[in-house]
């Protein structure tokens, strides 16, 4: 059978995505009392929780320590870095009385926590030999968001807000964690399949406090450019505020140099988005709450009842011993085919179809999520069966989500085919670019889209090539999107 059609999904993807959020009981979006805040829902609670737990077990294997820091930032820390303030001022939500009583100090909900964990930081380091430290947390930040605010991409509150704050003792170390947490990210993204490109981003839309700033952006099914992660090299710039000091290696005192990076719910809103179709999302099986359904089909006679019964127990049996997450569909009043929209607008990768030819034979019929295709399979061998699709499925899922990315990536030399293209197919754009901020920020206007930076290393195809703005030599490339 042919995959289902990928045409509605991706001309109204912003009601598919409300649609599959409702539909699959994932994320209650605009129903609680307070604007861009939404609660997870159980299935959607379990999808999360994976995706958590992978992201924990990645940098727990590679010496990051988790940590929990308070909700509230008074002021004055929030404020002691003036870049920082200036970048966040106007998202930050007070707290401004506790009861009755006016608070002497206004406290802020955490729109980021680098203020707060520099200001710890500085009592906890001493020495190089403390050196480097990698803390990071899992928490809930808050940003007064005045942009259209959208489920789990936009939020008021983003509730799976993974932060981490690294502390070195030299500007060398901290670019090596940046590339190390590069390394980190891409390793996160490929488990999940998602697919993405790595931009410096420029002078002007840096992180507030950084020194420089490395994002990672996908493109949804809309077209519409997605950041998905960041990561942060900030110099001195919160340690000399915040004093964060050590004795160095030949005995001078310093200031200790970070770096932060950050993922948040948007990593799952990919997740969801990306390996979508017309029936729902497709999840890949590693992240998936329930990675195989059983769907007994009903038997006429007496006899065949029995059998498949039997059969439905030593499948349960194999799928137990094997450690698979899986759910046996045995409702009376609902039809196979009901049951089977219902599954699929869950996104559970695997469905097992078991009737009385299937009881009688030993086997069963397995159904791919993502391809709809169905192979029969001996019930006796169901087991390497389902970890050899679970393999398939996987890695499908990641070429397929690959290779539309790199459709959706085009290079061109004038700002012309770079406007055409930005507003007939969207995607990312990218041109010659000589390197200056005013071309960049000329750039976004002429194309009417926003400039995501440069690629980490200056690409061969540059080279010759000139600057559509201004005619001078390129030294880079600058891309360039509609993005969220
Ligand atoms: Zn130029």
């Amino acid at each position: 059978m042919a995959a289902p059609s990928r045409e509605r999904w991706s001309k109204e993807f912003s009601r598919w995505f409300d649609w599959v959020l409702e539909e699959a009981e994932i994320y209650d979006y605009g129903r609680y009392p307070v604007k861009g805040m939404g609660v997870w829902r159980p299935y959607g609670f379990q999808i999360r929780r994976r995706v958590v737990d992978l992201i924990r077990s990645v940098l727990d294997a590679s010496g990051h320590e988790e940590v929990l820091f308070p909700l509230l930032i008074p002021e004055h820390l929030l404020r002691k870095e003036s870049e920082h303030v200036r970048g966040f001022e106007a998202e930050v939500y007070w707290v401004t009385h506790g009861g009755r009583e006016p608070l002497d100090v206004k406290l802020a909900l955490r729109p980021t926590s680098e203020t707060s964990i520099s200001y710890m930081e500085s009592f906890w380091i001493k020495s190089y030999r403390d050196l480097p430290r990698l803390f990071y947390q899992v928490v809930s930040i808050f940003r007064y968001e005045t942009k259209a605010t959208r489920p789990l991409i936009r939020l008021r509150e983003v509730t799976t807000f993974k932060e981490a704050h690294t502390v070195h003792d030299s500007f060398e170390d901290a670019d090596r964690q940046v590339e190390e947490a590069i390394g980190l990210y891409k390793r996160i993204f490929d488990e999940l399949g998602i697919p993405y490109v790595i931009s410096k981003r420029p002078e002007w839309d840096k992180f507030a406090g950084a020194v420089y700033t490395v994002a990672f952006d996908t493109v949804m099914p809309d077209g519409r450019v997605l950041q998905i992660g960041t990561v942060h090299h900030l110099g001195q710039n919160f340690t000399i505020p915040f004093e964060v000091r050590f004795q160095r290696r030949d005995e001078l005192i310093d200031y200790a140099w970070q770096t932060s990076y950050g993922l948040s719910d948007r990593v799952i809103a990919t997740l969801i988005a990306i390996h979508g179709d017309d029936r729902g999302p497709v999840l890949p099986p590693n992240v998936a709450p329930i990675q195989v359904v059983v769907i007994p089909i009903p038997a006429r006679s007496e006899e065949d009842t029995a059998r498949v019964e039997k059969a439905l127990n030593e499948l349960e049996e194999r799928l137990r011993e094997a450690g698979i997450r899986y759910r046996v569909d045995r409702r009376e009043d609902v039809r196979p085919g009901r049951k089977y929209y219902e599954w699929e607008a869950r996104g559970v990768p695997v469905r097992i179809e078991l009737g009385p030819r299937e009881a009688r034979e030993g086997s069963l019929v397995l159904v791919r999520r993502d391809t709809l295709e169905k192979r029969k399979v001996e019930a006796s061998r169901v087991q390497e069966e389902l970890e050899k699709l679970f393999e398939e499925i996987r890695s499908e899922l990641r070429n397929r989500a690959w290779k539309w990315l790199e459709t959706k990536v085009r290079r061109v030399e004038t700002v012309e085919e770079a406007r055409k293209i930005l507003e007939e197919e969207r995607g990312i754009v990218e041109l010659p670019w000589c390197g200056r901020q005013e071309c960049g920020l000329r750039l976004e206007e002429m194309v009417e889209a926003g400039v995501l930076g440069s690629p980490l290393e200056k690409p061969e195809w540059v080279k010759g090539r000139r600057c559509p703005v201004c005619g001078q030599p390129a030294v880079t490339s600058i891309r360039v999107a509609k993005k969220y």
